[in-house]
């Protein structure tokens, strides 16, 4: 059976002498695994169909789960992302999330339109703000949504400093403290609402200390660590 299909490589690994196997992000589909024939040799013609980013409309044969790619036609390979280490690694954690957070086989269209525009945002400008503004949706999407519009007792935004509850996927104003919650400051509270509300985010270290948030939020939520995140973030 064929399946055509638009999808964005995910991962790609090394398989038997010359082949690879495929994450893809498929259109419809969800996540699934596909080989990619002789694929590593130098005059591969699929060659950018197994390369990290490429977007593309993949024909797929395959029975019982089991795909093969059978040819390729590229959207986009986002290949500003390859000039520059910063947008490499920003864009390289939006994959790596969207794998760890989508179990095999479940369609999740608007994670992947999600993705696609946010690989785009990041070859065109601010990488940060655009890789928190994807955090922010993916987590929602994966029904742990992060509330940045105030403290989540009294409502009023966060002044100085506060505190952030993991649990709660919220934060705390000074006025309120909660057990079980860490300290969290208002640079962080203002970026990433901000971000949620689709603002220009403020100057300053607001960026990374929200990055790092995001990235302790998404770990205790699902269990998973994202490299290419930290590697960002450690970059940055
Ligand atoms: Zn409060």
């Amino acid at each position: 059976m064929e399946l055509k299909c638009d999808a964005l490589m995910l991962r790609a690994t090394d398989y038997k002498d010359n082949d690879k196997i495929l994450t893809l992000f498929a259109a419809g589909k969800g996540k699934l695994t596909a080989v990619c024939r002789g694929v590593r040799k130098a005059a591969a013609k699929l060659k950018f169909a197994a390369q990290p980013f490429c977007f593309a409309e993949y024909v797929l044969a395959g029975r019982a789960g089991r795909y093969t790619v059978i040819s390729a036609s590229l959207h986009d390979g986002f290949y500003p992302l390859r000039e520059d280490i910063g947008k490499f690694y920003a864009a390289s954690a939006v994959l790596e999330v969207c794998n760890l957070l989508l179990p095999e086989g479940m369609e999740s269209d608007g994670l992947l339109l999600s993705a696609v525009r946010t690989l785009e945002g990041i070859c065109d400008g601010d990488e940060s703000a655009t890789l928190i503004a994807f955090l922010l949706s993916a987590l929602e999407a994966a029904g742990y949504t992060l509330r940045t519009d105030g403290c989540l007792r009294c409502g009023k935004p966060l002044s100085g400093r506060g505190f952030f509850s993991f649990d709660l996927g919220g934060f705390f104003c000074a006025d309120c403290p909660q057990e079980g919650c860490e300290p969290a400051g208002e640079a962080t509270f203002r970026t990433l609402r901000a971000a949620k509300r689709g603002e220009p985010l403020p100057s300053g270290d607001g960026k990374k200390r929200a990055l790092r948030l995001l990235r302790e939020y998404f770990a205790r939520k699902t269990g998973c660590r994202a490299d290419s995140l930290s590697e960002y973030i450690r970059l940055i």
